[in-house]
């Protein structure tokens, strides 16, 4: 079945992430918009996909738990995960290999935990954007461990890019898929850089805000739609 999605959202845990950017609140806008399947992707941490999935549960769109990981290179790299339970497991892994630095609220935001109804029910004190002590050819091992599949984000912008930091892809990377934001040039990459031609191509939103999340473009064909099936077949 095609299936509209966006795999590449944050919430209100993230650092420059809107409070207004609540699981509730992405996951309702998300579905009047039209979408069937998003995932929220969260710097370094999954501690707001529980509330992301039972929100999406009682809105009626599938919610797939993820992080937006960020390499020790300043790699983003989207890992996305079949259950909550894997999530949280690779969430606590993922942040006790963060350096331990105090979130400062006043430049970064306050990082809110919530439930699936709009309460706040903690904060993160550790700042979430920072590089992890995870290289890039080690996160595609790393995820799998969790059941998981990752793909390198946003591969055309300027910072916190796989082409950014290597300036192409690592002959050892091993992932089937990689993310263009909405504006790349298709054609552009797929000539420029080899290793993309044989790869899946996701577009997303990464939105922060409310505002930025688009209307849906972009379908993906999947047996079924649950984060398995997704994870199947980002793995090939
Ligand atoms: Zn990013
Ligand atoms: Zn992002």
């Amino acid at each position: 079945m095609d299936l509209y999605y966006d795999f590449h959202m944050h919430s209100c845990l993230s650092p420059c992430g809107d409070n207004e950017m609540t699981p509730f609140n992405l996951v309702n806008t998300a579905k009047i918009f039209g979408f069937d399947i998003i995932a929220l992707t969260d710097h370094n941490s999954c501690r707001n996909c529980r509330a992301a999935m039972e929100a999406g549960k009682a809105a009626g769109i599938t919610v797939v738990p993820g992080m937006e990981l960020c390499t020790s290179e300043e790699i983003h790299v989207v890992c996305l995960l079949p259950t909550i339970e894997s999530a949280e497991r690779f969430s606590d892994f993922v942040h006790a290999n963060i350096p331990p630095v105090k979130n400062r609220v006043e430049i970064f935001g306050d990082q809110l935990v919530m439930d699936s109804t709009d309460n706040v029910i903690g904060t993160e004190e550790i700042l979430l954007n920072t590089a992890s002590y995870f290289s890039i050819d080690e996160v595609p091992d790393l995820v799998k461990e969790y059941g998981g599949v990752c793909f390198p984000a946003h591969i055309d912008r300027h910072s916190y890019s796989i082409l950014s930091a290597l300036g192409d892809f690592s002959d050892t990377l091993d992932v089937r898929a990689f993310e263009l934001t909405m504006q790349a040039d298709e054609d552009y990459y797929r000539n420029t850089y080899p290793a993309t031609r044989d790869k899946i191509l996701l577009r997303d939103s990464d939105a922060h805000y409310l505002e930025n999340i688009l209307l849906p473009e972009h379908t993906i064909d999947l047996p079924e739609n649950t984060p398995q099936a997704l994870i199947d077949y980002l793995k090939g």
